[in-house]
């Protein structure tokens, strides 16, 4: 009688026992309980009106898992009268599962394992999916093309990637050259740099070599200081 008492004193329901034939050793079980002051299924009933179904779900499960233990098998308790229905009170039934003709339709909630299996189960999807978004990161993403032309070009480009050889990319306008040069970016090893562009041609042309790889004091007329370059520069950011 622990259980009931746990239930009335927690202030839950107040339980008061009808019928009560168990014996443990030869795993026999029948319990029959009337359930008053209902704290579930008065409110269920005061928020959503009479139901048709019996409404102390949390309380049933209580009483299913709590004797359950205490037999060492599986009891399962139906509720056939409840206030959410319309009653003055809630009366339960517990028997061994077995002993109810609809017991595979209760089987889901007495399996122990399915919450967990789910959760491993979701919790594997979300690492795959993870690293597929991952895999697809890694693609470059602008780059659409079936062309032999196209296909021979980034097959060259896949063969750089791993290198650390300088690349020089030829094309007329329009035809993807930056596209190519952030991809081969992306690919390689310093992709967690920064990609760095620079429009040469704004740059005049005297001034071209001092700016991207710096310059020593008196190099030219007008070298006052040593100075580092573009690419220098960056490489002390890296
Ligand atoms: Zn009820």
């Amino acid at each position: 009688m622990t259980g009931p008492h746990l239930h009335t004193l927690e202030g839950v329901v107040k339980v008061t026992p009808l019928k009560l034939q168990f014996d443990r050793s030869a795993g026999s079980f029948y319990g029959e309980f009337l359930w008053k002051n209902s704290w579930e299924g008065q409110w269920h009933r005061h928020r959503y009106s009479i139901c048709s179904e019996p409404m102390c779900w949390s309380q049933i499960g209580d009483a299913c898992g709590y004797t359950s233990a205490f037999m060492g098998h599986r009891i399962l308790y139906k509720e056939v009268e409840c206030v959410g229905m319309g009653t003055n009170n809630c009366r339960i039934i517990g028997r061994s599962v077995e002993e109810w003709d609809d017991a595979t339709d209760y089987a889901q909630f007495l399996s122990g394992e399915s919450i967990a299996e789910q959760l491993i189960d979701l919790q594997t999807q979300v690492v795959q999916l993870r690293s597929a978004i991952n895999e697809k990161e890694k693609q470059p993403s602008d780059i659409v093309g079936t062309s032999p032309a196209f296909l021979a070009a980034y097959e060259l480009l896949l063969q750089v990637v791993k290198s650390q050889i300088t690349v020089l990319l030829l094309g007329e306008t329009g035809v993807g050259k930056e596209v190519f040069a952030r991809s081969l970016h992306e690919m390689g090893s310093r992709r967690n740099g920064p990609f760095i562009a620079i429009n040469c041609a704004a740059i005049p042309h005297d001034l071209v070599e001092a700016e991207l790889f710096g310059v020593e004091k008196g190099a030219y007329t007008g070298a006052l200081t040593s100075r580092l370059g573009c690419l220098h520069e960056n490489e002390a950011i890296q």
